[in-house]
């Protein structure tokens, strides 16, 4: 492990193989998947028609760059933008990561302003505990200190407001100096935080009559992880400006910035790019999710699972547990104490490995994987083909190890 520069505290686990909510370590034990990858293998691990679409493309073509077109990236584009044509998307730059379509949103803001009102009008608003990324950029937008060291200079004009104080974001959205507002419908990272409708409903209006930009940065909630396909349809508001990462190609690189009336035609000829950007080969795989998670049925069962998972830890009224919160998929329980000796007992307990690789059910005690949010808050992010037995035996795992 030398070998990777020390930016992860990993845990001591090393895959090989998935195969729906399942993981397989290289001895052969078997964990039970909450995590999917920090929201990305949305289908679980193995999804058929994600795999055929993957291998297929991957024959037919990978790559062409964006001097040409790829008839599945089209498709891909497409299909996109009329998932998102009901909060008023009109047209999508395709990215691979939530940084990059988080730097796109943040370019498409500074250009419309610049373009409309001149020079001084670049300042963008985004939250404390906010997440956006990991570039210079969305560090600055990212309103956490303990990201704002050793990297500086950071690049200017993005400041902080504490999420819920309607008279500070009143504040903060100046109309002579601010481009934009960029805001997680649910913030993910620092500990699954949704926000208040009156809030979200009064940045809309803020946004709206001072012409600033209202960004949704959906990396982590969207692609149905909440029960609805964005996190924002859930409040009613309608977004500017929509990002997209994680969870749109199921497990491969992908990342999306998608405008509506106002700011879709800011970007014109040369003032952005990416190379890999629109890849075949993630386009393929999310035109399945697409295709699978954009239904009506489907997003149901991911809020119905999603409501068992939290009334089911509520109804223990354990100790240990002070809150449980979230949204569909989307789940954060508050600890007594740390959470990450947990998210260790959970592999540790994992056991029965035959020596063997093949994998035969009964003789595995399985682990159960878990991400945290904050130090004291565990974080359940499962696959959304997880079944009710899973969770079912996932609960009944974390409840073993709490005690
Ligand atoms: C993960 C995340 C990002 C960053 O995405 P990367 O693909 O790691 O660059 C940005 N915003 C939110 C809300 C996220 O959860």
């Amino acid at each position: 492990m030398d070998v990777f520069m020390n930016t992860y505290h990993r845990l001591p686990v090393t895959f090989t193989r998935g195969e729906g909510a399942w993981l397989w370590d290289v001895q052969g034990k078997k964990y039970l998947d909450f995590t999917a990858g920090i929201a990305v293998n949305c289908l679980g691990h193995g999804y058929p028609a994600l795999v055929k679409a993957v291998a297929d493309q991957a024959a037919r073509l990978c790559h062409v760059s964006n001097y040409f077109q790829s008839d599945v990236t089209a498709a891909f584009a497409e299909k996109l933008a009329a998932v998102c044509a009901p909060v008023g998307m009109k047209n999508v730059f395709l990215a691979n990561s939530g940084a990059e379509a988080n730097e796109g949103a943040c370019k498409i803001a500074r250009k419309y302003s610049l373009k409309k009102y001149g020079p001084g009008r670049h300042r963008i608003v985004t939250l404390k505990g906010s997440f956006h990324g990991r570039t210079i950029s969305t560090l600055s937008a990212t309103g956490q200190e303990k990201f704002h060291q050793d990297f500086g200079p950071f690049t200017e004009g993005f400041i902080y407001v504490p999420p819920g104080d309607i008279d500070a974001l009143d504040r903060a959205l100046d109309a002579n100096t601010t481009a934009g507002f960029l805001v997680e419908a649910i913030q993910g990272e620092s500990g699954v935080i949704p926000q208040e409708p009156a809030y979200l409903e009064a940045a809309a209006r803020f946004c709206a009559e001072r012409d600033i930009l209202f960004m949704f940065d959906e990396v982590q909630c969207g692609v149905g992880r909440t029960g609805t396909f964005l996190g924002c349809e859930a409040y009613g508001v309608k977004p500017d400006v929509v990002t997209l990462a994680k969870g749109l190609a199921g497990g491969i690189p992908v990342g999306a910035v998608l405008a509506g009336e106002k700011a879709a035609s800011v970007f014109q000829i040369g003032d952005h790019g990416s190379t890999f950007g629109g890849n075949p080969v993630a386009a393929a795989a999310a035109l399945v999710v697409l295709e699978t998670v954009n239904n009506p049925v489907f997003l149901g069962e991911i809020a119905r699972k999603g409501d068992k998972i939290q009334e089911a830890i509520r109804a223990w009224k354990h100790p240990r547990i002070q809150a449980v919160r979230g949204r569909g998929l989307m789940i954060a329980v508050d600890l007594d104490a740390e959470a990450w000796p947990i998210l260790e007992a959970a592999i540790a307990r994992a056991d029965g490995s035959d020596g063997k690789e093949h994998f035969v059910p009964e003789r595995f005690v399985p682990g159960l994987l878990m991400l945290s949010a904050g130090p004291k808050t565990l974080r359940f992010l499962p696959p959304y083909i997880i079944s009710d037995e899973e969770i079912d035996g996932g609960l009944e795992i974390l409840k073993t190890i709490l005690g």
